[in-house]
């Protein structure tokens, strides 16, 4: 297949370019109806206890590596990415997620007792309640078809809401593979799909769900986080990165060479989270750059079989940029040091390393997403940082060394939501890791407790079992200013508390108490 050739999202396959049965998208005038029956089977999804949803989802999650082989296979013919890879980085972590997401749930999901002063507000207590929102619409790319939808998936249904998902036009049987999984087991119901590109996605958004996630491009992105704002529907948003790693002199160069080809190759380079940058010290920046050239020259590349460690760029349109990207990299001056051309009969392409690169190429300033490994040389530490952190994204950012504690400290200087040191992007198929970034990666949090906001609002339940009237309460009468006062040097009494004065503290609060309980009877 060339870019050139006509090309219908999702209807042939990435490395083979033969054509795939076409599915259909779902009309827009649907949409609303499978919302609808998704918010009519929440109540009684959401009236099961935690325990008893999570025993389901285990049970789902158990039905998706029973049967591991046929999703790997679908994921492998939408996407390219050979069997192995599937079942290795998408499939195998869903019984791990699950078990941690649903430990995470009980730690958010559980009341929480309010701290109430019963000298200031005698007889009352209350709990915070975490409620669902009712239907999350989740919206995912095509880059890891299966396992992007773990994240929110988890958190959505075990705190109780019904879910739709939207997969991407270029992997729509994958979502509804892994949806109909899940309906086997909780009801079809509640894991509505809706099938589509961006018109149905934006019909998606106005359908009537009650919170939406978002992972994909920045421009969409802003869009979907715009029209969720007009709609107050809380919306959380993951969208691109432009990784940067930075490599000192004293790192342990051999694990170094083969974390950074991981995480810069891995799923074609297709990753939010893939270094797309590298800034090297000086000192080291021949052997390291001579010795990751070799190690992209004998990655395994498509199309090699079940072994080969990188598939095939997904689209034509990606591929395109991919070109373009490396072409204007070198015309700018950078030194192409391994690949820099397509390879076998679909989408594939060369890893690609490409040594002095500058700022002003689109290899170091915009996603590239694709097996592009630019390679910055750098004076010093504070150079590296400097530069890493020049740019509109801010997903990951990794610190290479084995000096660990500095290390540390570097990592902590960077732009990112997630710091490393010695390892990249690992974190993203951690359940209780929250995946997040900032600048145009978004101000979403995908994954762990604090992704919580987006699938629960907080409810608040106040119980008063005073028998009498609050003092403070009309009439206001002679005592008022007598009970103003009192409550002033109550306040000042547990303010005297915190500074150590607790002696006096307590006479207060016993003054107090003694006078809120012998006025204003209700007889
Ligand atoms: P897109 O933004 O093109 O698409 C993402 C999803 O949104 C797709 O399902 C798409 O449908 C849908 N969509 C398109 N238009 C609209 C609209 N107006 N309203 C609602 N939904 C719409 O991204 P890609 O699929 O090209 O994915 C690649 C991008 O995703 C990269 O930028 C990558 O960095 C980012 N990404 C971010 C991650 C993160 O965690 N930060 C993780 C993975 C990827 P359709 O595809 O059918 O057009």
């Amino acid at each position: 297949m060339t870019t050139d050739t006509e090309f219908i999202p999702g209807a042939y396959a990435p490395a083979t370019a033969e054509p795939l049965d076409k599915i259909e998208p779902t009309p827009v005038a649907e949409i609303a109806d499978i919302v609808e029956r998704a918010a009519k089977a929440q109540p009684d999804w959401a009236a099961k206890t935690l325990k008893e949803r999570q025993k389901l989802l285990n049970e789902a999650a158990q039905r998706v590596l029973e049967r591991a082989e046929e999703i790997a296979d679908i994921v492998s013919m939408e996407t390219g990415k050979s069997v192995n890879e599937v079942l290795l980085n998408e499939v195998a972590g869903i019984g791990e997620y699950a078990k941690v997401a649903a430990k995470e749930a009980r730690q958010v999901l559980k009341p929480s007792k309010v701290s109430i002063s019963s000298v200031a507000y005698p007889g009352k207590r209350a709990v915070v309640e975490a409620v669902p929102r009712g239907v999350v619409g989740i919206i995912a790319p095509w880059n890891y078809p299966l396992s992007i939808f773990f994240k929110p998936l988890f958190p959505a249904l075990l705190s109780g809401n019904a879910v739709v998902l939207k997969p991407s036009e270029y992997t729509p049987r994958t979502g509804q593979w892994l949806a109909d999984r899940f309906g086997e087991v909780i009801g079809e119901d509640l894991v509505g799909v809706v099938q589509g590109g961006g018109d149905v996605g934006a019909a998606f958004v106005e359908s009537g769900i009650d919170a939406v996630t978002f992972t994909g491009s920045v421009p969409t992105g802003k869009k979907v986080a715009a029209r969720a704002a007009e709609l107050l529907i809380p919306a959380s948003v993951e969208l691109g990165g432009k990784d940067a790693a930075i490599v000192l002199a004293d790192c342990d160069m051999e694990r170094t060479l083969a974390g950074i080809a991981q995480w810069s190759l891995h799923n074609c380079g297709q990753n939010c989270g893939a270094i797309e940058r590298v800034y090297v010290e000086e000192d080291i920046a021949d052997e390291f750059v001579r010795r990751l050239g070799a190690l992209a020259e004998h990655i395994r590349v498509h199309p090699t079989g079940d072994h080969c460690e990188i598939g095939p760029l997904q689209n034509p349109e990606q591929r395109a940029i991919v070109e373009d990207h490396v072409q204007q990299a070198i015309e700018e001056g950078a030194t192409l040091v391994a690949g820099g051309e397509p390879c076998g009969d679909g989408l594939g392409y060369r890893p690609t390393v490409l040594d002095h690169c500058t700022e002003d190429m689109k290899v170091m300033s915009e996603e590239t997403f694709g097996p592009v490994i630019a390679v910055a040389r750098v004076a010093d530490v504070d150079e590296a940082v400097r530069r890493a952190n020049d740019s509109p994204y801010g997903l990951n950012g990794s610190v290479w060394t084995t000096d660990i504690r500095r290390g540390e400290g570097i990592a902590r200087r960077l732009d990112v939501g997630i710091a490393l040191v010695n390892n990249h992007a690992i974190p993203g198929s951690m359940a209780n890791i929250p995946w997040t970034g900032t600048k145009d990666t978004g101000t979403g949090i995908a994954a762990s407790r604090y992704s919580y906001p987006t699938f629960v609002r907080r409810r608040t339940l106040f119980v008063d079992k005073s028998k009498k009237p609050d003092p403070w309460w009309f009439p206001f009468d002679e005592n008022s200013r007598e009970l103003a006062n009192s409550l002033i040097d109550f306040s000042r009494g547990s303010l005297m508390a915190g500074l150590g004065m607790a002696g006096v503290a307590r006479r207060r609060v016993d003054a107090i108490r003694k006078w809120v309980g012998s006025t204003k009877s209700s007889e």
